[in-house]
């Protein structure tokens, strides 16, 4: 299977051929191997416009939904950012080769190791994952340039807003369990937090103390 050539036809088809315009997202989508972030079986439909299972009843992002919330956190190579909900690792991988350092959180063990091993073999030595619940944040490294939140939020938690430097960018999905509205908020300063509402969408849901229920 020609990955190379699959993954060209995402970036024109599915990102160009909407609204990301970002030259250097676009040339990070055209560098990292989604397939190497699915289990073998799948390894086919990586570059496929849609969201995909990997286990634990997870699932990794849609390609667009993923280049979509990069495009809007505006990183800079210099920047640190936090992810909340690392899964396969390929948003973290994403990150990594726009900014300088990417803290990520995950909930579930397995999906953590498996991230975890997966850009280390890839060679992403800027990625640190933690296993932890998320919607506390991540005080021991804050705070964050960039904030991203990879599932569904029923409102911001405050540890993430709070968590966040002046002039930093916050990108999440809330809403109901079952739609969403991506969110992205701008910290002008610690009274000033500007929100911006992006278009709808779907995630798997945030769960622990400032998310939904476990
Ligand atoms: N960014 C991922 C998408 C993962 S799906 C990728 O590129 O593959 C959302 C992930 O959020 C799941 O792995 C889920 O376990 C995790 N999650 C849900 N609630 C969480 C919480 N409170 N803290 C950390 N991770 C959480």
């Amino acid at each position: 299977m020609d990955f190379g050539a699959l993954r060209k036809l995402m970036v024109d088809r599915q990102l160009k051929g909407r609204d990301i315009t970002d030259e250097r997202v676009l040339t990070v989508f055209l560098e990292v191997s989604r397939h190497e972030f699915v289990q073998e079986e799948l390894k086919s439909s990586a570059y496929d416009d849609c969201p995909l299972p990997i286990g634990q009843g997870q699932t990794i992002s849609q390609p667009y939904m993923v280049a979509l919330m990069t495009q809007i956190l505006k990183l800079q190579t210099q920047e640190r950012v936090l992810e909340i909900g690392t899964g396969s690792g390929y948003q973290s991988a994403i990150l990594a080769r726009l900014c300088k350092e990417v803290y990520s959180v995950e909930r579930i063990d397995n999906l953590a190791q498996g991230a975890q091993n997966r850009l280390k073999k890839l060679g992403f030595g800027n990625v640190h994952i933690v296993v932890a619940d998320g919607t506390m944040g991540l005080e021991q490294f804050a705070p964050y340039d960039a904030i991203i939140v990879t599932a569904a939020s029923p409102q911001i938690p405050g540890a993430l807003l709070a968590q966040l430097e002046d002039g930093g960018r916050l990108a999440i999905p809330v809403g109901d369990r079952f739609s969403q509205v991506l969110t992205l908020c701008e910290k002008k300063s610690k009274e000033e937090i500007i929100q911006k509402q992006i278009c709808g969408c779907m995630f798997v849901p945030l769960l622990g103390k400032e998310g939904w229920p476990i």
